[in-house]
């Protein structure tokens, strides 16, 4: 017997269809490409929306039709958001910071036919259009008069598109398993792999997502997603921040300490995410210029490791609390998010900065397991270390034409992270499986050695790496930018360790350099970094 409750298919049309009706005076607030802020309101985004859905119709998109954007965090790029989705085709996010022969790789597997972009990414286009077989029209996501001469064929402004259409459309209603958008994950080897999201999975990633335990978003919320648009959907926020009506903040291509912290205070930001490279940009930016962020509550953290002396200084110094989370672009992307539970009240201090350190539980529609190499599952005593399998709703069930597939037989999809998880659910990433170092038999986690690295003040950041030794087969080697003007020694560091970590895990030597290298989502690239010292000799080994 089926229950009786209406069947209306989860649509993200829905999503600014709600917010429009009911909180259709909330702002929606961006630093624009061009300079000036720009503000409207959730009504005015749907009217747009509207109108960009008919203009793609004018330029031929069709159901299905896959349309890419290169765009940093603003209004436009919302639009898309909601306009190409809702109107049933997918919308396809493209990390710019790509390297060229990647993104014309990706424009070309994912057979994009029109291509919006931001005035910044007009000249990389113009580099690779050649490459480009599938594209059917260029879209430059400014008015008339910052249109620039370009050479890119068949190119069209964005304000002149949609103001030749007007608003009186109505979102169309389909099946919900419908694919909506997609990304490339940004391996850092082999060719990127697509991962395409359905309008269920994203309505449902949306609702999970505002709930206390996870981003924990409300109407009373002025959120600012810092997260890039382009990095997995800016961790689902411009949908959940959208479902909870409440106020979004974009800071646009201007992420540096100064600028986030004119918008978190002029716009009385209460909530807002990103990964740690650039909470390291604001913070030092606050403590060199002495001002505050009063209304600045909670920060989600993830993409990479947070540093505990990053969740200290959020905190004391600052009163900002920090959710480590943790996700990825398979999982549409949210896995975890760091909260205590009820019978947590007297956790000491110490002991929250602790648990801060782990990536947190998963909520409703996420299931995780450990397991060692012969898939068997591993006990969840915050011991054991293993593999990191998951499922769920929004977790991809395979990659875009069959590519790479990561699934075992029973559906669950190997993460490539390597974790424990504790009796309470508390996962905590001790690496990936590719940079674990391993002594004598035994794993060591790199990701554990940089977080206390980084808690020295004369470290600026740290990247530990395997590197081979005749007895152990590899020991770790630290490698170190330092702060400006510190003297810190090889010795200094080395004898840091001591009493943080069993001896066998402290790294034989230090290496001290003037930067690190990152991947296009600010992740540090240890491939690069271990060619570099790949003849590198420690002097454990001689
Ligand atoms: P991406 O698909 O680019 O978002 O990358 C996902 C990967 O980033 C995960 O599989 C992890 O290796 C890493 N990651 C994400 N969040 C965290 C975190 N909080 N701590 C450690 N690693 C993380």
């Amino acid at each position: 017997m089926f229950g009786l409750m209406m069947d209306q298919p989860l649509l993200i049309s829905s999503v600014l269809e709600f917010a429009a009706k009911y909180h259709g005076e909330s702002e929606i607030v961006s630093r624009t490409v061009e300079g000036p802020i720009h503000r409207y309101t959730y009504a005015d985004a749907q009217s747009r929306s509207k109108q960009l859905a008919k203009a793609l119709q004018a330029l031929g998109v069709s159901e299905g039709d896959r349309v890419a954007t290169l765009a940093w965090n603003g209004y436009r790029h919302y639009e898309l958001y909601y306009g190409v989705s809702g109107m049933g085709a997918v919308c396809h996010m493209i990390n710019p910071r790509l390297f060229p022969g990647q993104i014309s790789y990706i424009v070309n597997h994912a057979e994009d036919s029109v291509v919006f972009t931001d005035l910044t990414f007009v000249e990389l286009l113009e580099g690779m259009v050649s490459e480009l077989g599938t594209v059917k029209a260029f879209v430059v996501m400014t008015d008339e008069a910052n249109m620039p001469e370009t050479s890119l064929p068949n190119v069209h402004c964005y304000e002149t598109l949609l103001a030749a259409q007007d608003d009186d459309y109505t979102w169309p209603v389909f099946d919900e398993n419908t694919a909506s958008s997609m990304c490339y994950s940004s391996g850092t080897t082999g060719n990127p792999k697509g991962v395409l999201y359905s309008h269920r999975s994203t309505v449902l990633h949306a609702m999970a997502s505002l709930a206390p335990d996870m981003l924990n978003i409300s109407a009373r919320d002025s959120f600012m997603p810092v997260v890039p648009m382009f990095h997995v959907n800016a961790w689902g926020v411009p949908y959940s921040v959208t479902m909870a009506g409440a106020k979004l903040v974009m800071p646009g291509m201007e992420m540096d300490g100064e600028s986030l912290h004119e918008l978190i205070d002029g716009e009385r930001v209460t909530l807002s995410a990103g990964v740690p490279t650039v909470w390291l940009g604001l913070l030092d930016y606050l403590e060199k210029s002495g001002k505050s962020v009063d209304s600045f509550k909670y920060c989600v953290i993830g993409g990479s490791a947070t540093p505990r002396a990053m969740s200290v200084a959020m905190e004391e110094n600052h009163g900002v609390h920090v959710l480590h989370a943790w996700g990825m672009t398979e999982m549409s992307p949210l896995g975890t998010v760091n909260w205590p539970k009820h019978g947590m009240e007297d956790e000491t201090e110490e002991a929250r900065y602790d648990r801060q350190v782990k990536q947190g539980r998963p909520c409703y529609g996420v299931d995780m397991k450990i397991v060692n190499d012969d898939n068997e599952t591993l006990p969840e005593d915050g011991e054991a270390f293993g593999e990191l399998k998951v499922r769920g709703f929004w977790v991809c069930s395979q990659y875009y034409k069959g590519e790479g597939d990561s699934h075992d037989d029973d559906g669950w999809f190997a993460t490539g992270d390597v974790a424990t998880i504790d009796a309470g659910g508390y996962m905590h990433i001790t690496d990936r499986s590719k940079d674990v170092i391993k002594s004598g038999g035994e794993w060591i986690s790199s990701i554990e050695l940089e977080n206390i690295a980084v808690g020295h003040p004369g470290v600026f950041e740290a990247a530990v790496i395997g590197i081979g030794h005749p007895k152990w087969d590899e020991r770790p080697l630290l490698v170190v930018v330092r702060n400006e003007g510190s003297e810190l020694t090889a010795e200094d560091l080395i004898s840091y360790y001591d009493g943080k970590v069993a001896k066998w895990w402290i790294p034989d030597d230090v290496a001290f350099v003037d930067e690190l290298p990152h991947t296009a989502t600010g992740k540090l690239l240890k491939m690069d970094l271990r060619d570099r010292f790949e003849d590198y000799t420690l002097p454990t080994a001689e």
